[in-house]
């Protein structure tokens, strides 16, 4: 009976781990399976409803510098909102107006500024739009996002002044010892069309675009933009993302999605995709705690639906 009990507990034993390590196998594929076909960026999807040209003044806004900052087309309004009724005035009127809703309307390409009769002051720049040979520019720098595209013949490679940019910050990074590299450049329109369709395929358009540019749409294509070492959530966490984030903007890039900016670039949080704007302007963006979309005052959504 002893023997016999043995071997029953045997058998149990033996089956208990047979069903595990199924259940291990299957669970390691499965992992496995959600590694290659769902990209990282899927993971962290996060609606979009930012209001048309409208600037938030209120809590919403984290950094309290951003609040300080509006940019604004030529011909265009954006407004104030969250604030007090305030009696609003322009230091010069011929750059941008202000009413009384805190509607502020550029009339020319220029600064200025605008104060509330509780004190609070907006540094307001007026940019100039310009399309051409199908690029848009705003005041000379190439915007690419869900709003604007670029040509399906645009295809410069990665941009010289880009990859020196690169090299110098990659040295710097490296005499403190953090080890950056290129995970990933210049990418073609019809590498994208690939990439993108192959999504559309498998998850559909509507889910594809929360973390896939359409053909034409990606930054990757205007050979200034540079994925850093591994495109992947875990990055976030390494001593060379923290050193990227802080030195960037010296060598002329921006973190060109940043977390909780969601909303306004169309894009959620990645650590490692940079930007080349030039020194200067990468230095204002990150005082101020923007976006490239509020630096310019532009948007960043689709204008329809993905035809196919
Ligand atoms: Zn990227």
């Amino acid at each position: 009976m002893a023997q016999l009990n043995t071997r029953k507990k045997k058998n149990r034993v033996g089956q208990v781990l047979l069903f595990g390590t199924i259940i291990l196998c299957a669970a390691s594929l499965l992992f496995a399976a959600w590694l290659l076909f769902v990209p990282n960026s899927f993971h962290h999807f996060q609606t979009l409803d930012r209001k048309n040209s409208t600037v938030q003044t209120d809590s919403q806004s984290d950094a309290i510098s951003s609040r300080r900052y509006v940019a604004v087309l030529e011909g265009n309004t954006v407004q104030l909102v969250g604030l007090e009724a305030e009696r609003w005035t322009s230091n010069d009127e011929s750059v941008a107006t202000v009413d009384m809703y805190g509607n502020i309307t550029g009339i020319k390409q220029g600064r200025c500024k605008i104060t509330g009769d509780k004190g609070d002051t907006y540094q307001v720049a007026v940019r100039k739009l310009e399309i051409r040979e199908g690029c848009t520019y705003v005041d000379d720098i190439l915007v690419v996002n869900k709003t604007y595209s670029l040509p399906k013949n645009y295809a410069p490679g990665l941009e010289p002044i880009a990859k020196d940019a690169f090299l110098q910050m990659q040295d710097a990074a490296a005499k403190e010892g953090q080890q950056l590299y290129i995970g990933s450049d210049y990418r073609s329109y019809d590498y994208q069309v690939q990439i993108y369709n192959n999504y559309c395929k498998i998850y559909g358009w509507e889910i594809a675009d929360t973390f896939s540019a359409r053909p034409g749409h990606s930054e990757h294509q205007s050979g200034l933009t540079i994925d850093c070492n591994t495109i992947d959530d875990a990055f976030a966490e390494t001593s060379e993302a923290v050193w990227l984030a802080e030195h960037c903007a010296e060598y002329g890039f921006i973190i060109r999605f940043p977390e909780g900016k969601e909303n306004v670039t169309g894009y959620k949080y990645e650590p490692w995709h940079i930007r080349y704007v030039g020194i200067e302007t990468a230095q204002e963006i990150q005082r101020y705690g923007l976006t490239l979309e509020e630096y310019l005052g532009v948007m960043s959504e689709y204008a329809q639906p993905w035809q196919g």
